[in-house]
């Protein structure tokens, strides 16, 4: 039996650890805000090499409430790709503005090229999302950004400490929003996100929006909403925060493997790493013209996969509403039925990741 992920080895190692932090938060009934979530946040701020990070309830919250805090709401459209976890295109939506979508390239960031394109007079803002693992092409979009006046937001849920040229994702744009969800490259355990700024006053505006739209209790300057880093996962990021450039490395070591070990397997179409860009596997995607029965032999044998994502968003029937066809998004509309997320964990065993590739070349060679 191979796991898809499997938190277990990783959270025994660290039980002690983690329940002494637990033990002191309980007993300074410290549960919200308070000096754990500042030490975190402070900490994790000084490890991004940016001025400021907000604690947020969770990874969505983190683009409404930037996106609410940039002053985008209805009427505007915001810029995002297309094959991404819907809490990106959730959260333009639930602030009112409209998400336009975006093929992607590659490497599965979203297209530069295509971008161009999608800019009308109501485009405030770019969510580019550092897929899987990897920096997405961050100085075109960048650079898109400037000459149009938009606002930058990075999604950096699925990349952690991940650097493009010697700067961390999230470090390019106007803000970045990270998860914690447990299976992230770093977890909390259970829900938590962040918000990562050098802008002063916007970092202001948030952590007030985010607590009732109140710098001091009952001070509410504005309406604003309940979400906040909870103390119990801060007190747990921060132990976690230690393991995460070691766990990084592991993802990436097992990615590598992985790669090699499938060099010769002419069926499957390993993930591709940008120039310039670290990739640290929070998900090892491959492509292959058999995906369905591919997984369902890896399944008899006991291995679990994963499909990132089954349906790209504009597919979806929440999106039913913007009338997209298989041609507006070829690639994301191809890949959708190829993609296969094999299992992945810093804690994955070489003879894990050799079964796993033992599997795929007998599937390939009993069906070609
Ligand atoms: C997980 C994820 C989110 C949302 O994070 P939550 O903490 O689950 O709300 C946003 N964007 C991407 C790309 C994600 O993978």
């Amino acid at each position: 039996m191979v796991k898809f992920t499997d938190l277990s080895p990783y959270y025994k190692q660290v039980e002690d650890e983690l329940l002494s932090v637990i033990k002191e938060v309980i007993n300074e009934t410290s549960f919200v805000y308070g000096k754990y979530v500042h030490e975190f946040e402070t900490l994790f701020a000084s490890k991004m090499n940016v001025n400021h990070c907000v604690g947020v309830g969770n990874g969505t919250d983190a683009l409404v409430i930037s996106l609410k805090c940039m002053g985008i709401g209805h009427g505007d459209e915001v810029i995002t790709a297309a094959n991404t976890f819907i809490a990106t295109s959730e959260a333009i939506s639930n602030v009112g503005a409209k998400p336009v979508f975006v093929d992607h390239d590659k490497y599965y960031g979203i297209n530069p090229d295509l971008i161009k394109e999608k800019i009308t007079n109501k485009t405030k803002a770019i969510i580019p999302v550092h897929l899987y693992g990897q920096s997405c092409d961050i100085e075109k979009i960048m650079n898109i950004c400037k000459d149009h006046g938009l606002l930058l937001i990075e999604d950096t849920a699925q990349s952690h400490f991940v650097k493009y040229k010697n700067k961390f994702s999230g470090t390019f744009g106007d803000a970045a929003c990270f998860s914690f969800y447990p299976s992230k490259n770093l977890g909390a355990i259970g829900d938590g996100g962040a918000i990562i700024t050098n802008n002063d006053e916007l970092a202001q505006k948030i952590r007030i929006y985010a607590n009732h739209g109140s710098p001091e209790k009952y001070k509410h300057i504005i309406e604003g909403v309940n979400s906040r880093l909870d103390a119990i996962q801060a007190a747990v990021l921060k132990v976690n925060l230690k393991y995460i450039d070691q766990r990084n490395q592991q993802r990436q070591k097992a990615g590598k493997l992985y790669n090699k070990l499938l060099k010769n397997c002419a069926y499957v179409e390993r993930p591709e790493t940008r120039d310039f860009s670290d990739h640290f596997y929070h998900l090892y995607v491959i492509k292959t013209e058999n995906r369905d029965d591919l997984r369902d032999f890896l399944s008899m044998k006991g291995i679990q996969t994963g499909i990132h994502y089954p349906t790209a968003l504009p597919f979806l029937p929440c999106y039913k509403y913007l009338d997209y066809k298989p041609s507006d998004f070829p690639v994301s509309y191809k890949n959708q039925s190829k993609i296969l997320s094999l299992p992945m964990f810093p804690e994955i065993s070489e003879n894990e990741i050799i079964f796993v590739t033992e599997s795929i070349q007998e599937f390939f060679k009993n069906n070609n």
